[in-house]
């Protein structure tokens, strides 16, 4: 598989990231997904699940707690309304397509524990505080020195003082050393693993008989190296619902939804040309409806599916596309354009600006197509866009 061009850190769901705990021996709750409102009774009961229930809303979005997202039942008849009363509502603008059931924990305390990249240090940096649950925001605005904070050294790893550390300036103890320094490793192994950006369990919690136990998980990932880790691309294919996105990343494009149902939208092979594309249309007060990255060396037939996704767009009457060719040919740019022009529907109208390789084999194939104007540089394209919406 090659890998994936452009960097969008992976927000993993609470399950998702329960799932990566359980594999690294990190303690999470007996837990069931439901994604249906009929037979959970007996998914509860095949799952081996014993009330009283925890019932949380799977949506890539903290403060769940605080907004209805996680309640509590004691048998069926409860767990039946509050699954019917919450799957598929919206929360904090989010369609709730997934609840996860566990078994209500006991609770002694409530901790923070964290491991996240620290970019302007390059290291990772291992976050703790003894207050930690819901309200853990208010915590750092308030009381930042109630948070331990320190970096781990990326060349020796995870040292014991990093765990002493985090005993001595929170406050719990040493009592706690080796449930910390055991779990902490495990964190470690997952955040180096699985090139995460954030691993964070909140809250961390000490059970009445002492153990720690993982209720709630963030797990980001640097898209970057998604080519490398098959099961996470699974997580993230399951997440977007966007069906452009979802399409567009099958064949290794980037598509980004912006002003929806605005008239233009915008396709090169670079972001920095897109961002260009995007700002000198906006300047001309011209909204884009989204833009699509090709990445590099696209062939005819893979041009041809971005035009179609492109155009696919719903709104979306003229396609502005800026190519500079290297690896990617200018006359297989043009022959995709115009592969998917032909199969196109309705009143379309490219824009196209071509540099670099076989230009002029390109424009031949360019002056083919009825649909197409050719333009001599980005700001020429506006000018053309421009007026035709004025
Ligand atoms: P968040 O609000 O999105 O961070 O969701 P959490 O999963 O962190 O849950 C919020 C809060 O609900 C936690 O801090 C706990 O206080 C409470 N909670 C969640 N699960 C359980 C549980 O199994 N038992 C108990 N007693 N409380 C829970
Ligand atoms: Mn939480």
């Amino acid at each position: 598989m090659k890998p994936y061009g452009v960097v969008n850190d992976l927000k993993l769901l609470e399950y998702q990231a329960k799932e990566l705990f359980a594999k690294y021996g990190i303690n999470v709750q007996k837990s069931e997904i439901i994604s249906d409102k009929a037979g959970i009774s007996e998914t509860i009961a095949f799952a081996g699940l014993e009330y009283p229930l925890v019932i949380k809303a799977q949506v890539q979005i903290g403060g769940r707690g605080k907004a209805g997202g996680v309640r509590f039942a004691e048998n069926t008849a409860q767990l039946q309304e509050i699954t019917d009363s919450l799957l598929f509502s919206e929360l904090k603008g989010l369609v709730v397509n997934k609840l996860l059931v566990e078994e209500k924990a006991d609770i002694k305390t409530e901790w923070y524990l964290s491991i996240l990249l620290d970019r302007d240090k390059k290291s990772p940096r291992v976050l703790f505080s003894a207050s930690g649950g819901v309200d853990i925001e208010e915590t750092a605005a308030n009381n930042p020195e109630a948070i331990a904070s320190v970096l781990v050294n990326p060349l020796t790893g995870l040292s014991d003082y990093v765990v002493r550390y985090v005993c001595s300036k929170s406050g719990i103890g040493d009592g706690y050393f080796d449930k910390l320094k055991d779990i902490l490793i495990r964190m470690y192994g997952l955040f180096l693993e699985y090139s995460c950006i954030l691993v964070e369990i909140n809250p961390l919690v000490v059970k009445e008989d002492d153990k720690l136990l993982a209720l709630d998980g963030k797990v980001d990932i640097d898209d970057s190296a998604l080519f490398r880790l098959p099961d996470v691309v699974k997580y993230r294919d399951s997440l977007d619902d966007h069906p452009l996105v979802v399409e567009a990343r099958l064949q290794r494009f980037l598509y980004i939804p912006l002003k929806t149902g605005s008239k233009v939208a915008v396709m090169s092979n670079g972001s920095g040309m897109i961002m260009s594309m995007i700002d000198l249309l906006n300047k001309e007060k011209i909204e884009v409806s989204c833009a699509l990255d090709l990445g590099g060396g696209a062939t005819s037939e893979r041009i041809a599916e971005a035009v179609r996704i492109t155009l696919a767009t719903p709104g979306v009457d003229t396609l502005f596309i800026c190519i500079f060719g290297g690896i990617t040919r200018c006359d297989e740019v043009a022959d995709g354009i115009k592969k998917a022009m032909e199969q196109a529907e309705g009143n379309k109208t490219i824009v196209i600006r071509m540099e670099g390789t076989n230009k002029n084999r390109g424009m031949e194939i360019i002056k083919t197509i009825p649909e197409a104007v050719s333009v001599t540089g980005i700001v020429d394209g506006v000018k053309t866009i421009t007026r035709r919406f004025s």
